[in-house]
């Protein structure tokens, strides 16, 4: 991770100061200690000498504000997140804003910070780096004016959404088309509306168009067309607590707020308000119940089993049977549930007998010894390598470099230290294929005792067994096939 570290001098700094304690340096020391053993990558330091004050006098901060906005390093690391600034509370507002834009982690000794997730902004030092009172007084004040700037029809979202961009206006931001991106929503909502294409439909199309998404390329998702089709922003309209979000054991949960706010944008629409109410009501009309009952999964073999195309096979009601399908329809045809898990069992007796076969011929003839041998030298080589950097960590405190040789030095040593690091791993892999052997020995049980229980369980109970022992089954079906032309790859867990 490519860091900056920044030290900045407290009131309570100042006191020691006078009875000559050298604050900077101890806390240099101590963050380089931790930039060391966290691995950091640290390719600048910035020490403020002009201690508190306002903003504009700060320049070290000024300079790592500019250079975040460059996309220079990825996290600042610092003693505490109040070394950031403890001035005013609107120079506060613009660090962590700049910090949270560019998606720069706060690192201390103590915690990481990531200010684009929820639960850390709210988090009880970030609190604290804002006072109580002041956290109020600016939570408040920026939510008012999100919601007056909402109101007057600017965007006060994050990143503009697909077919847009983000442009100032005044103090506030609205969206422009982006007259190429603009077609492609216009060819979704055609789509969805007047041609009755179905989300998964529509992204088979655009990639058969060639059409790029917001990632430059043709993968689109069914999530993102969903998205795009209940955004009224495409219809010019502005939106606000569209969703509410309530934090729980399983995670932050959203639920769609009925009261939201809507208003006509200061920006152009992309379709006509009318289309977008039409393609509500058929989002309505499409609206699929999820694959779950009460009593849990239908589908027995639900997040393990991919089709050939690498998207999900789900479990689709035809014709009264259960149909196993694509879930990207890419022209894999599907079949019947229960001639799949026929099949999956017959498979699994076939490779039950072949490790059968395998254990019993093979004596323990091993190059695992050699490759431990090379992993030891490996292995020394690495600790070698650390220590080099920490001696240039170091040499920089003793002064005996600067803080460009320092920075020069440790570049050339980290990256050598990836190289043996990569070399390691491609060693680890090797005995690992060799530990396969003896895994097999631990899957042999695994699936006689599947072939033993399958039939009586549950979808539900299925489902965990076969979870607990297969990592994923692949689906293979011609067009044109027969109902038992089916192939299936089954990749089996390798449990310890
Ligand atoms: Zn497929």
């Amino acid at each position: 991770m490519r860091t900056c570290m920044y030290l900045r001098k407290s009131r309570a700094d100042l006191e020691k100061e006078q009875c000559g304690i050298d604050t900077l340096s101890a806390h240099k020391k101590i963050l380089l200690e931790h930039a060391n053993k966290e691995n950091l990558n640290v390719i600048d330091i910035k020490e403020e000498i002009v201690s508190g004050g306002q903003l504009f006098n700060r320049i070290e901060m000024l300079k790592l504000l500019a250079e975040a906005e460059d996309n220079k390093f990825d996290a600042v690391l610092c003693m505490d997140i109040d070394r950031l600034g403890r001035s005013g509370m609107k120079d506060q507002g613009i660090i962590l804003d700049t910090f949270k834009d560019n998606d720069i982690k706060i690192i201390t000794p103590q915690k990481v910070y990531d200010l684009n997730d929820e639960t850390d902004m709210l988090h009880t030092d970030v609190k604290s780096f804002i006072a109580r009172q002041e956290l109020n007084l600016i939570k408040n004040r920026l939510y008012r004016g999100r919601v007056s700037s909402a109101e007057d029809g600017y965007y006060v979202h994050g990143t503009a959404p697909f077919g847009y961009k983000k442009i100032k206006s005044g103090r506030n931001y609205t969206l422009e088309i982006v007259p190429e991106e603009a077609k492609i929503i216009k060819i979704i909502f055609d789509m969805y509306v007047n041609e009755d294409k179905g989300a998964v439909q529509i992204c088979n199309e655009l990639s058969r168009l060639g059409l790029k998404n917001a990632s430059s390329n043709t993968n689109w998702s069914v999530r993102t067309i969903k998205k795009i089709v209940h955004n009224e922003t495409y219809a010019g309209k502005i939106t606000f607590g569209k969703r509410t979000y309530k934090a729980s054991k399983e995670g932050t949960k959203s639920k769609l707020n009925p009261n939201y706010l809507a208003v006509d944008g200061k920006h152009e629409g992309i379709i006509s308000y009318d289309l977008w109410q039409q393609a509500q009501k058929k989002a309505k009309a499409r609206y699929n119940p999820p694959a779950r009952t009460n009593t849990g999964i239908r589908n027995p073999l639900a997040g393990i089993i991919k089709c050939s195309c690498g998207y999900a096979m789900v479990l689709k009601e035809d014709n009264k049977a259960l149909r196993l399908v694509c879930s990207k329809r890419c022209g894999t045809v599907g079949t019947n549930i229960i001639r799949v898990e026929k099949r999956l069992i017959h498979d699994l007796k076939e490779h039950l007998n072949s490790l059968l076969a395998e254990v019993k011929g093979k004596a323990v003839e091993s190059k695992t010894d050699a490759l431990l041998y090379k992993k030891s030298i490996l292995e020394e080589n690495l600790k070698k390598k650390q220590q080099q950097i920490n001696k240039t960590y170091e040499l920089l405190e003793q002064e005996i470099y600067d803080t460009d040789t320092f920075l020069k030095r440790n570049g050339v040593l980290s990256s050598e230290l990836e190289t043996l690091k990569k070399n390691f791993k491609s060693i680890d892999d090797e005995i690992k294929e060799e530990e396969e052997n003896i895994d097999n020995e631990v899957l042999i049980p695994q699936i006689k005792n599947i072939l033993d229980v399958y039939d009586n369980l549950t979808p539900d109970k299925k489902n965990k067994l076969l979870k607990s022992t297969i990592s994923r089954i692949t689906y293979y079906k011609k067009h044109g096939a027969k109902p038992d032309d089916f192939k299936l790859k089954i990749d089996m867990k390798i449990s310890k």
